[in-house]
């Protein structure tokens, strides 16, 4: 990922925030509960993620979002780091539901055109291959010397129709696109 780390001005001015960003947010599956947070740092100071990297933080992203400071979350990788643990969810005394508010705010990202390659390259195969890894003879081979069954051919057909049915298949279409620009 290349822009892992969220660019945050000094200074701050108010024609450069999105005022309804929060809002926004607070519409999508997940994001409801947003403006109940009230920046204890609970979320943060638990997040197994948080331990190993300083450029993943849920309660600056939170404040960034309530503060409408759009584009900077938005276009940082920083908010595909979180693994979906719901530790922070767990711990949260306002039962803010952060996992889900990334998944929120990843979704909004994404109809915006931003995504990391590597998120668009994987959802790419489980369109076309039905599986995200490709399962090749090697695999099968070292799973028939560890005494594992053959896998059977994923049903792609399947998933390409419910991602088509979905819009899923448009999206990844257009983050393709936007990464060529
Ligand atoms: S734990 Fe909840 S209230 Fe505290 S900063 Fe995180 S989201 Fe906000
Ligand atoms: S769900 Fe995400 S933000 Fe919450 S603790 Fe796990 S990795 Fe961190």
């Amino acid at each position: 990922m290349a822009n892992t780390d969220i660019k945050i001005k000094e200074t701050l001015r108010s024609s450069e925030l999105e005022p309804n960003f929060a809002e926004e947010i607070t519409k999508h599956p997940g994001g409801e509960k947003l403006y109940l947070c009230y920046q204890c740092g609970s979320c943060a100071g638990g997040c197994p993620v948080g331990k190993i990297t300083n450029s993943y933080k849920p309660r600056q992203i939170i404040r960034m979002a309530l503060l409408g400071i759009k584009n900077e979350v938005l276009s940082s990788d920083s908010i595909w780091l979180c693994a979906s643990c719901y530790t922070c969810q767990e711990r949260c005394p306002q039962e803010v539901e952060i996992a889900d508010l990334m998944l929120a705010i990843r979704n909004i990202a994404a109809k915006e055109g931003h995504a990391p390659k590597a998120f668009v390259e994987q959802a790419t195969s489980l369109i076309e291959n039905g599986r995200i890894p490709k399962i090749t003879g090697l695999t099968q081979r070292r799973r028939t010397s560890l005494g594992l069954p053959e896998l059977s051919p994923a049903p792609a057909d399947v998933v390409k129709k419910i991602a088509a049915i979905t819009g899923f298949e448009q999206l990844m279409e257009k983050l393709k696109e936007e990464a060529k620009k």
